[in-house]
């Protein structure tokens, strides 16, 4: 079952794609020591890292939630037809996300809120899809939410450096017509989505990157978004991925938060990781060590 209770809240999984980067940990991780690596092969191997490829392993998935009556989607994944020239593996997809949001009982009017962590070109695709030449809001009647900081950032009319990079066409393809569309709401620092569910800043990843947190009876979560990349960085909170803009500010952000989850029991949920995607943590000797995993079946490795 890819559903899970966390008090009065239900959280699907749904997939977009997993397998892998097509890059080694060296290069997903700039500066990481191979002998780390070697080091913990034996349990990142199959679900993290290709046993026979030695390639990093994630998976695209949005956390789907139902609370206080309402249908939210976290994080859109790459997107179908979107044209991506500086990563070929993501150009021009055409993956049945939709019909697994189906498969989880989600149409697209149904969703009432979109929230993008942050800005990237995987965590937006979905915001838009391509209707008879033209890109329209998939999620005709929600509101998306997005940080202010990325969105400002990744606007090549502020940024003109931004159309040559990794997120080239992202904005005009993703944002900018569900911003046509009068449907985004920008916020900045923290922002409460109801009574159990709250958006707060975690800067570092992207400069408007934010995380999820979720507080319903007895149970906390924590929708991590991409402060991590890899479950190895919980043991290792000096590792960053290459799309950490800020890394030092990432780091940190990354020791406060899985700080939090384990002083208060919380799953984490973050937006790549592959296998069964979501994990708990507790505080061991400076850095933390991951104590179960979520019950949600591993993918296909
Ligand atoms: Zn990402």
């Amino acid at each position: 079952m890819n559903e899970i209770t966390l008090g009065a809240i239900t959280v699907a999984r749904v997939e977009e794609m997993h397998g892998s980067v097509g890059m080694t940990p060296e290069q997903f991780f700039p500066g990481s020591p191979t002998q780390t690596w070697q080091a913990n092969r034996d349990w990142l191997v199959p679900d993290h890292l290709g046993g026979a490829d030695d390639m990093v392993r994630t998976a695209m998935q949005t956390w789907a939630l139902r609370s206080e009556g309402r249908t939210i989607l976290l994080d859109t994944g790459i997107g179908n037809d979107k044209s991506r020239p500086a990563l070929p593996g993501w150009d021009h997809l055409s993956l049945g996300y939709l019909e697994n949001l189906a498969e989880a009982g989600i149409k697209p009017e149904d969703v009432d809120l979109v929230i993008n962590t942050h800005l990237h070109l995987d965590h937006i695709g979905w915001n838009t899809r391509l209707v008879d030449g033209q890109w329209v809001p998939t999620f005709q009647n929600a509101t998306y939410l997005m940080p202010r900081a990325d969105f400002e950032h990744w606007n090549p009319a502020n940024n003109p450096d931004v159309t040559a990079g990794v997120n080239a066409n992202a904005f005009e393809d993703s944002i900018a017509p569900v911003r046509a569309a009068g449907q985004v709401r920008l916020w900045e620092g923290e922002h409460v989505i109801d009574g159990s569910l709250r958006l707060i800043a975690a800067p570092g990843h992207t400069v408007g990157s934010s995380v999820l947190m979720l507080s319903s009876g007895s149970d906390k979560a924590l929708f991590a978004g991409d402060i991590m990349h890899t479950p190895l960085q919980v043991s290792h909170l000096e590792l960053n991925s290459c799309f950490c803009e800020d890394p030092a500010t990432a780091a940190t952000t990354r020791r406060e938060l899985l700080g939090w989850a384990a002083d208060n029991g919380a799953l984490v949920l973050p937006a790549h990781f592959s296998g069964h995607s979501a994990l708990e943590v507790a505080r061991d000797n400076g850095a933390f060590h991951i104590t179960g995993w979520a019950p949600f079946p591993a993918y296909e490795a």
